[in-house]
C-alpha cells in the first residue's frame, strides 16, 4: 500500500478548530506516571505459555537519537505494546553497547575521556528514549562498559579458553591503518574496513581467536528453525560457505636443480570436483605454505620466490581472490603425481591459493575452473577437457575462451569415461568419491569458507582480555576470583602504529605477578572486540543484577529465546553470526537449553535524508528530541511508522521536521478534535454502518500488526476517523475507545490522555486488544449470482449496498459471461440486488 502519504494529506484539516491538540501539556506527565507505576516492568515469573521477549539490537550510544533509531524502537515498541494488550507477559529491555572505537575516537578528538563521553551520551540517549515513551523495563538496563557487565565477558572468555574455543596464534591478519587495530574477516566489507572504509594491510601478529569454525555445520543446519528475512539467511549461508567434495592425496616430488635433497611428501588436497581429477594439468601450493619455501631453499628459485611472497603478502585476501585481476604465480622445482592416473604434473604457486582454505594446496583443472583457467592461459599451461556438454559440442583446449562449468559426460577419465555428472547436485560426483574411498586414494570431505573470529583489538576502550604472560608459564588465565580485570583509568589512550595496544602504557597495571608462580609477569594489553559484548547481552537482560553468574538458567529459560528481534541488515554476518555461535557454545557448556538466540528477526528499512545516511557531521539529521519538542513524541513515532512500510527505506525531504508536522501532527490533531467529542453514554448504540466500519478496522489492523505493516494499519485508522467524521455528531464512546486501543501501540500518549479523559481507570495500554465479530463482517458482503437465460454461469462477491447499475456492469465485465455471450448483447437484464443478475439473450 503506497497510498499512505496521500491519505494523510487528504486527512489534513484546518488547525484552528478547538479543542487544540497540545502534546506538550500531557506527554511528559505520562512518562513520569508510567515510570512511577512501573508500567513497563516485566513480570518476575512469566507464564511460559504466554511469555514474549521483544528486543532491539542494543544501540551504540553515539549521541542523541535520530529518526533512524526512532524507527527501530517504534517498531519494537508497537509490537511489545500490542503483545501486552493481547495478554502476553512481555519482556522489553534496553541497554547500551558502550565500548568501542567511535567513543574512543570522539573522545580523542574532543580531549575528553572515552568513559566520560560514553556515559554522557548514554544519559542523553536514555532521556530521549524515555521522552519518546518506549516501553522499556528500565530496571533491567545493561551497559557493556560497566565492570558489573564486562567482568562476565572475561568470565565467558575463560570458559571458552577452557574448552579450547579461544586460542592465541600468530597469523597473517588484517590491520586497519586508520583505526590502528586488527579486524575480523567479518568486519571487512567489499575489501575495506567496515568502520572507516580504508583498505586493510596484512600483518603477521599474535592474536586471540575464537573457534567459531567448530560450529560452521550447526550454524548452517540450524538456520532451518529461524524465521528470518531470506536476505540475512542467504548472506550467512554464503559467509559460512559450505562446499562438499573430496580430499585426494597427491605425492609431491621435488626436482631440485641445485641444493640439497628433499624427500617426496604426500599432500591431501580438497576439491569440490573430484570428477575432474583426470583433467588436472598442474598442482598449486599457497605461497605461504611452508613446503613452498622448503622446495625453493638454496635453489635458483629462492630469490624470485621471496620477491613473489612479499608481493602476495602485501595484499588482502579479498584482493587475492578478486575476479578482476591477473593471476600471478611461479613454477616451483617439483612435480605432483596424480593418484588417479599416475600423471606427473608441474607444481606452481599462485596468489589466489590461500594457505587456510582446505590444506593450502589444490589440484588445478583449468578446463573446468575459472581461476585455474585464467592462470593456465596467463602462464601457458596445457588445458585438458574431461567434461563435455551432453549436446555434442567440441570443447577445444587451444581455442576455448572460458572453462566449462556445467553438467555433462566425463571423457578421458579412466573408469568414469561416459559417466554423466551434474556439478550442482553432485550426481555422478558421488560415484567418483565412492571409488576414491574404495581405492584408498581419497575420501569424501566438507570444507567451509568461515574462518575463526579474530577477537583481540589494539585499542583502549574495551574489555581487557584476562590473560597474564609469565616468562616461565607462558599464557596464564587470570583466576576467576580475581575478576574483573578493571580497565585502568589512564590518561593516554592514543592507538599506535606498532600493533601494541595503548594499555601497554599503563605500567602499573601491566606489570603484575604470575598467578601460578608469583613471579613478575605482564598483562595482556589487547582488549576484546566489542562484538564479544553484544554476543550475549540479551541473556543478561533476563537477570541483569545477578553478581554470581552472567545469567541464571531459570531466568533465561523463563524468557529466552528472544521471540522478536528488530535491527539492521548490516549485522547479517557480524553480530548475528557471533551471537548464534555464543548460544551454541553456551548450550554445549550446559548454560543454555536452546541453540538459537533469536527466533524471529525483522530488519527495519534504512532512514536517510537527501539520499544519504543521517549524520550530524553532514548536517542531514532529524533528531528525535527536536521532533518531540516541536510536535510531540506521538507525531515522531507515528510518522516514522507511516512514511513507508517498516521494512522499506525512507528518505526524508530537506525540511524533514516540517514533514512530520504536515503528516503526523496534523492527523493526530484531527484525532484529538474528533475523539474529544464523544457521546457521553458509553452504552449508547452504535449505528449499524459505523459498527461494521469499526469491526472491519479491528480485523484489518490486527492482520496488519501480524505482518508489522504499521503503515497500512495507520491508513485504516485514518479511514475509520473519516467514517466517524462522515457519520456526523459525537462519536459513540465504544467506537471511540476501540479506535484508541488500536492506535495505542503506535501513539501511546494521545491515546492514554483521551482514554483517561473519558473517565476510565487504569492505563489504556493494559486493556485487552479489541476483537471483531466475523458475522458482522460477513454480512457486509453478499454472493451475487449471474445467470444467462436463467442458467447460473458465474458468482462473485459484492458489497451488500450495491446498485442495479453496478451489478449489471460487474456481470458484463466477467470473463466467463463474455465468453458465453460471445459478442451478443443481452435484450433484457433483470437484477435483484444484491443477489441476482439474469441476462436474457435471444
Ligand atoms: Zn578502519
Ligand atoms: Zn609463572
Amino acid at each position: 500500500m503506497g497510498g499512505g502519504r496521500a491519505v494523510a494529506c487528504a486527512a489534513m484539516a484546518p488547525p484552528s478548530d478547538p479543542p487544540r491538540y497540545d502534546p506538550q501539556s500531557f506527554e511528559e506527565r505520562w512518562v513520569a506516571t508510567w515510570e512511577r507505576e512501573g508500567a513497563h516492568a516485566a513480570p518476575e515469573h512469566p507464564d511460559p505459555r504466554r511469555k514474549r521477549y521483544v528486543l532491539e539490537m542494543f544501540p551504540y550510544p553515539s549521541g542523541d537519537m535520530h529518526m533512524g533509531h526512532v524507527e527501530n524502537y517504534s517498531i519494537a515498541d508497537a509490537i511489545a505494546r500490542q503483545w501486552t494488550m493481547l495478554g502476553h507477559d512481555v519482556l522489553h529491555p534496553m541497554g547500551y553497547d558502550a565500548f568501542g572505537l567511535p567513543a574512543e575516537n570522539a573522545a580523542i578528538s574532543r580531549g575528553v575521556h572515552p568513559k566520560e563521553w560514553t556515559f554522557a551520551n548514554i544519559e542523553r540517549m536514555r532521556r530521549s528514549q524515555m521522552r519518546l515513551g518506549f516501553s522499556y523495563d528500565w530496571d533491567r538496563q545493561v551497559i557493556s562498559a560497566d565492570p558489573a557487565y564486562y567482568r562476565w565477558n572475561q568470565w565467558i572468555f575463560l570458559k571458552l579458553l577452557e574448552r579450547g574455543l579461544a586460542y592465541r596464534k600468530t597469523a597473517p591478519v588484517n590491520w586497519c591503518p586508520v583505526d590502528k587495530t586488527v579486524l575480523a574477516n567479518e568486519q571487512i566489507s567489499a575489501g575495506v574496513c567496515w568502520r572507516c572504509g580504508s583498505v586493510p594491510e596484512v600483518r603477521d601478529l599474535a592474536q586471540w581467536f575464537l573457534k567459531i569454525t567448530d560450529y560452521a555445520a550447526r550454524l548452517l543446519d540450524d538456520m532451518d528453525i529461524l524465521d528470518w528475512p531470506d536476505q540475512v539467511l542467504v548472506q550467512q549461508r554464503n559467509w559460512i560457505g559450505r562446499s562438499r567434495g573430496a580430499e585426494v592425496t597427491f605425492e609431491v616430488v621435488p626436482t631440485r636443480p641445485t641444493g640439497s635433497k628433499l624427500p617426496p611428501v604426500s599432500y591431501p588436497v580438497f576439491t569440490t570436483r573430484p570428477d575432474t581429477l583426470w583433467g588436472a594439468t598442474f598442482f598449486l601450493l599457497a605461497p605461504e605454505h611452508p613446503f613452498a619455501a622448503e622446495l625453493v631453499a638454496g635453489t635458483e628459485y629462492e630469490a624470485p620466490f621471496t620477491k613473489f611472497l612479499a608481493e602476495v603478502r602485501s595484499q588482502t585476501e579479498v584482493e587475492r581472490m578478486s575476479s578482476e585481476r591477473v593471476r600471478h604465480g611461479m613454477a616451483l622445482p617439483a612435480v605432483a603425481v596424480n593418484p588417479v592416473n599416475g600423471d606427473e604434473i608441474p607444481v606452481w604457486t599462485a596468489d589466489y591459493v590461500l594457505s587456510h582454505y582446505g590444506t593450502g594446496a589444490v589440484m588445478a583443472v583449468p578446463a573446468h575452473d575459472q581461476r585455474d583457467f585464467e592462470f593456465a592461459r596467463t602462464h601457458a599451461i596445457p588445458i585438458r577437457v574431461v567434461v563435455e556438454p551432453e549436446v555434442p559440442e567440441e570443447l577445444d583446449p587451444d581455442t576455448m575462451t572460458a572453462p566449462y562449468l556445467g553438467p555433462g559426460v566425463l571423457v578421458h577419465s579412466g573408469p568414469f569415461t561416459g559417466t554423466v555428472v551434474f556439478p550442482d547436485t553432485g550426481v555422478g560426483i558421488d560415484k567418483v568419491i565412492a571409488w576414491l574411498e574404495a581405492e584408498g586414494k581419497g575420501k569424501g570431505s566438507v570444507n567451509y569458507r568461515l574462518r575463526d573470529w579474530l577477537m583481540s583489538r589494539q585499542r583502549y576502550w574495551g574489555t581487557p582480555i584476562p590473560i597474564i604472560y609469565c616468562p616461565i608459564h607462558g599464557e596464564v588465565p587470570v583466576p576467576e576470583e580475581a575478576l574483573p580485570v578493571l580497565l585502568p583509568d589512564q590518561a593516554d589512550y592514543t592507538p599506535t602504529d606498532d600493533a601494541v595496544g595503548p594499555l601497554a602504557n599503563a605500567t602499573e597495571w601491566v606489570n603484575t605477578v604470575c598467578p601460578r608462580c608469583g613471579g613478575p609477569a605482564r598483562r595482556e594489553t589487547d582488549t576484546m572486540d566489542t562484538f564479544f559484548d553484544s554476543s550475549w547481552y540479551f541473556l543478561r537482560f533476563c537477570d541483569p543484577h545477578i553478581e554470581t553468574a552472567p545469567f541464571t538458567p531459570e531466568a533465561v529459560t523463563a524468557w529466552c529465546p528472544v521471540d522478536q528481534y528488530v535491527g539492521g541488515i548490516e549485522h547479517a554476518v557480524m553480530h548475528l553470526i557471533y551471537a548464534r555461535f555464543f548460544a551454541k557454545a553456551f548450550q554445549d557448556m550446559g548454560m543454555l537449553s536452546f541453540p538459537e538466540p533469536f527466533l524471529r528477526l525483522f530488519n527495519q528499512g534504512s532512514i536517510s535524508m537527501g539520499g544519504k545516511a543521517m549524520s550530524k557531521s553532514r548536517g542531514n539529521v532529524v533528531e528525535a528530541s527536536a521532533a518531540a519538542e516541536r510536535y510531540g513524541a506521538d507525531s515522531a513515532r507515528l510518522f516514522i511508522l507511516f512514511c513507508s512500510p517498516p521494512g522499506a527505506a525512507y528518505d526524508f525531504p530537506a525540511d524533514g521536521l516540517e514533514e512530520i508536522g504536515r503528516v503526523a501532527f496534523s492527523w493526530l490533531s484531527r484525532v484529538w478534535r474528533v475523539l474529544s467529542d464523544t457521546a457521553p453514554d458509553p452504552a449508547g448504540p452504535v449505528p449499524q454502518e459505523l459498527q461494521r466500519a469499526v469491526h472491519k478496522t479491528v480485523k484489518a489492523v490486527t492482520d496488519d500488526f501480524e505482518t508489522f505493516s504499521f503503515n497500512t494499519a495507520i491508513a485504516r485508522l485514518m479511514e475509520l476517523l473519516n467514517a466517524f467524521s462522515k457519520a456526523g455528531g459525537p462519536v459513540p464512546r465504544p467506537a471511540a475507545e476501540t479506535f484508541l486501543k488500536l492506535l495505542a501501540p503506535v501513539a501511546p500518549f494521545i491515546t492514554e490522555e483521551l482514554w483517561h479523559g473519558y473517565g476510565n481507570e487504569g492505563s489504556i495500554h493494559k486493556q485487552s486488544w479489541p476483537t471483531y465479530d466475523e458475522a458482522l463482517l460477513a454480512a457486509e458482503h453478499a454472493v451475487m449470482v449471474i445467470q444467462i437465460n436463467g442458467k447460473v454461469r458465474d458468482t462473485v462477491e459484492v458489497p451488500v449496498g450495491i446498485t442495479s447499475e453496478e451489478m449489471q456492469e460487474i456481470a458484463l465485465d466477467r470473463e466467463k459471461i463474455a465468453a458465453v455471450l460471445d459478442g451478443k448483447a443481452p435484450t433484457k437484464i433483470v437484477t435483484v440486488p444484491p443477489r441476482l443478475v439474469n441476462l436474457v439473450v435471444p
